[in-house]
């Protein structure tokens, strides 16, 4: 039976992507029905808001997506629908690999790292209270009220909230993917010296829940020491389990380390839902150009084709990534080439069928 996917292109080099993707997809004979939705930019101009309620009960009847990227005004606007996405569909875990590919020049020896992200809570819930409001107001009252502390009256206000609850599941995740991939260290990074009751609650959960994976080491440090470290040492790390914001700016790191956002594929994972997307945005740079390196989302869909139990397949499609990498040919322009989205896509549909044909 086919699988049903709902597919999201998205805005900017969003859809350059997904037709890349869709085109390596086909060549695996994995037959999926897919079910193109529209969200973003183009939904906000067509149909008044960027995250239409067809969008949420097609995922609702697929369970699984892949998803280009989407632009959020910076400051203004709608608020973010992928962040919307993710708390509505409760994906609650981000697994971003950052793994050094043949044939893609980096700064640090060979690497291999997942970074788990903690998906729904922290100052990314998106708990504001905007300067100069009431709410804003009633909020520096009652703190001024239970703490003694005075924010200042120009002052725009976002909460950070990290529970057990929350915390709990997202460390469990991290520790089962941590034995699945063979893995043998998971590393916390936190500010609980500072933040006490929100990283506190974030290290202390993470510290009673690690016990019950004898076989798996943990370890926590500062979010600061982690990116010296990261930099300075980046192999010393495994797994990187993170609250919301640092994972969204370490993860960005990690592909900066191994070659780059066209590289960094992820998946956003909850108990009932599965949605696949590139760790990068929607690259307005570089947007209609055919210049977008298809690999992060390729490599997207990769991981959903493993999530789908489709393995060979996937195994396939990232085996095709590795030869077109190292063959260096058909790349494109971030990668040192002068290959075209399409034509990068192209060679690895081809090396999908040849892995496939066995030939
Ligand atoms: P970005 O990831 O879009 O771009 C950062 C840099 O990386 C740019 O120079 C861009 O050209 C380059 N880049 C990104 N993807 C590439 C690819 N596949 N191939 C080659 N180069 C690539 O980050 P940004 O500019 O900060 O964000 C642009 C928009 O995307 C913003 O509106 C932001 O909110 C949104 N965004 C969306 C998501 C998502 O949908 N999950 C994630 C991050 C950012």
């Amino acid at each position: 039976m086919a699988h049903l996917i709902t597919l999201i292109p998205g805005d900017g080099i969003g859809p350059e992507v997904s037709e890349a993707a869709r085109l390596v997809l086909d060549a695996t004979g994995v037959e999926i029905e897919w079910d193109v939705e529209e969200a973003g930019e183009r939904a906000l101009e067509r149909e008044g808001s960027p995250l239409p309620d067809r969008v949420l009960e097609a995922i609702g009847r697929s369970r699984v997506a892949l998803k280009g990227p989407i632009t959020t005004p910076v400051g203004t606007g709608f608020r973010s629908v992928n962040v919307t996405l993710r708390r509505e569909l409760d994906l609650f875990a981000a697994v971003r690999p950052s793994r050094t590919l043949p044939g893609v020049r980096t700064r640090h020896p060979p690497l291999d790292l997942l970074v788990v992200r903690e998906n729904t809570e922290d100052l990314y819930a998106g708990i504001e209270f905007e300067r100069g409001s009431e709410q804003a107001a009633a909020l520096r009252r009652t703190v001024l009220e239970l703490s003694g502390a005075e924010i200042r009256d120009d002052a725009g206000i976002t909460v950070k909230p990290i529970s057990v609850t929350g915390t709990s599941r997202i460390v469990q995740f991290a520790f089962d993917q941590a034995r699945r991939e063979g893995r043998s260290l998971v590393t916390v990074g936190h500010k609980a010296n500072i933040m006490k009751f929100s990283d506190g609650v974030f290290l202390r959960t993470a510290a009673a829940e690690a016990t019950a994976y004898p076989d798996v080491d943990f370890e926590a440090i500062q979010i600061d020491e982690l990116a010296m470290r990261l930099a300075w040492e980046p192999e010393t790390f495994d797994v990187i389990l993170l609250p919301n914001l640092y994972g969204d700016i370490v993860s960005d790191l990690c592909a900066g380390l191994t070659g780059g956002l066209g590289l960094a594929a992820g998946a956003n994972l909850g108990w009932e839902y599965a949605m696949f997307e590139p760790v990068h945005g929607s690259a307005p740079d570089i947007a209609g150009r055919g210049a977008a390196d298809p690999v992060a989302m390729i490599l997207s869909a990769a991981m959903m084709l493993r999530q789908l139990s489709e393995r060979t397949a996937a195994g396939a499609v990232e085996g095709a990534v590795t030869d077109v990498l190292r063959g260096g040919e058909h790349v494109t322009p971030d990668l040192g080439g002068t290959a075209t989205t399409g034509e990068m896509a192209k060679a690895i549909a081809a090396a999908t069928r040849s892995i496939l044909s066995g030939s």
